[in-house]
């Protein structure tokens, strides 16, 4: 029998910023600091550093020889598209307003690929004039590749996004297995093949993408393994050798109580076992994984300030001049079933002593507005500094920013 007491779960430590003068630092700076930088408020702060060690401790965790992608739908922010097109071996797309975005930012086109499952025939012209690669979704896109290679004579490439025939067990989110509007049902793709090689496409490889935010080793283990031996059988029906197998991603980060951060240990070993098979098997193939949320998530944070401190029947409510326009996900209302609260903190008293149950709303005339919904914080008033962490990814481009007709949130990267 155990006497302790219950605790409620927490959140994982956000100490990937430090914290100096009772300040969170970003990229070294104060924030009150950098919020006057910036000159005004509400923002969102990337941390070119902490992208930094975030890929540079990915690559120490996986075999070498595995290719990196950021899937940029995470964050298309310019500057730090341009920095991660540095740090990663390539970028995956999903429009044609992406695409711009990583060859503006300098990325190699042979390492771009494009995955949707509505592409547009112009968007797919444009693919094929950049010379990237085009995950397949549907035998619409076939002819249309096809057009736009003989009209610019050049090769269309080609790999074929597959929906398995399995789904990642425990995911955030399923994009794969069942009906899906994602990829080709794997029973379909070797027809699809077929149509490949009549019309004469450039094939490459697979794309295999099972679903994302997953915090569980052994689930991506197990559905990186399946992807791969689907990929093994469907390979028997190329046109041509695999020379790309993207094995998707799916790493998911800690957003609320009581998880923590994913263990590479076992995803590494798995992925070298995988590419110890994939050089007897597929010898022309280069493995690849692609990530979004957990190369950026991490390191960044949204800011806002208080603008307002009001007492409800002895409640305390910040209201900030930020909210669910500019952070739907942080709001609950981006994919969440039941709302929890994301890390949040005060960013420039994090070193104050007391504390007190409070909650962070926004400007907007909805109960959805709700940044912090009655976490422990320290006492804030007008002028102090909200901060959500975990907002380097999903934040400023996937909130309907103008919803209520407030000013659009300004990005830094630091
Ligand atoms: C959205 C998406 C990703 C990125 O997902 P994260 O959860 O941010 O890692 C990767 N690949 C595909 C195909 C996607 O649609």
């Amino acid at each position: 029998m155990t006497t302790e007491a219950k605790q409620p779960p927490r959140h994982a430590a956000m100490d990937q910023f430090p914290v100096a003068g009772g300040e969170l630092l970003v990229g070294g700076i104060p924030l009150t600091r950098l919020a006057a930088r910036v000159g005004r408020t509400p923002f969102y702060a990337y941390d070119r550093r902490l992208l930094e060690a975030r890929v540079d401790a990915l690559r120490r965790a996986l075999p070498s020889g595995i290719m990196l992608h950021y899937a940029m739908k995470a964050n298309p922010m310019p500057a730090l598209v341009a920095h991660m097109a540095r740090l990663v071996d390539g970028i995956d797309v999903a429009s044609a307003g992406e695409l711009k975005i990583a060859l503006d930012a300098g990325a190699d086109p042979h390492h771009v690929s494009f995955a949707g499952p509505g592409k547009q025939a112009a968007e797919l012209t444009q693919a094929v004039a950049a010379g990237i690669l085009v995950n397949v979704e549907s035998a619409r896109e076939l002819p249309l590749l096809a057009q736009a290679s003989d009209a610019l004579g050049v090769p269309a490439r080609v790999a074929v996004r597959v929906n398995p025939d399995f789904e990642l067990k425990s995911s955030g989110m399923k994009m794969g297995g069942g009906p899906k509007q994602f990829g080709v049902d794997a029973e379909e793709v070797p027809e699809l093949l077929a149509g490949i090689g009549r019309a004469g496409l450039a094939f490459e490889g697979f794309h295999l993408f099972a679903g994302s935010q997953n915090l569980r080793a052994e689930a991506i283990v197990e559905a990186q393994r399946k992807s791969f031996e689907l990929a093994l059988r469907l390979a028997e029906s190329a046109p041509a050798p695999v020379r790309f197998l993207n094995l998707g991603g799916g790493f998911g980060i800690p957003y609320f109580p009581g998880e923590e951060r994913l263990d590479l240990g076992p995803i590494g070993d798995n992925l070298a076992a995988l590419q110890a098979e994939a050089a007897a098997r597929l010898p022309e193939a280069e493995l690849v994984i692609e990530l979004g949320r957990y190369l950026v998530g991490e390191a960044g944070i949204y800011v806002c300030r208080v603008l307002d401190r009001k007492l409800s029947r002895g409640h305390p409510f910040l209201v900030t001049d930020g909210g669910l326009h500019q952070h739907l996900a942080a709001s609950g209302n981006f994919g969440q079933v039941l709302r929890k609260n994301y890390p949040v903190a005060i960013g420039n008293r994090m070193d104050d002593a007391a504390r007190e149950s409070a909650s962070a709303v926004g400007p907007l005339c909805t109960p959805l507005d709700l940044l912090a919904d009655r976490m422990t914080l320290a006492p804030a008033g007008p002028g102090d500094l909200v901060v959500v962490f975990q907002s380097g990814a999903y934040g400023a481009s996937a909130s309907p920013q103008a919803f209520l007709g407030h000013p659009p949130v300004t990005e830094v990267l630091v």
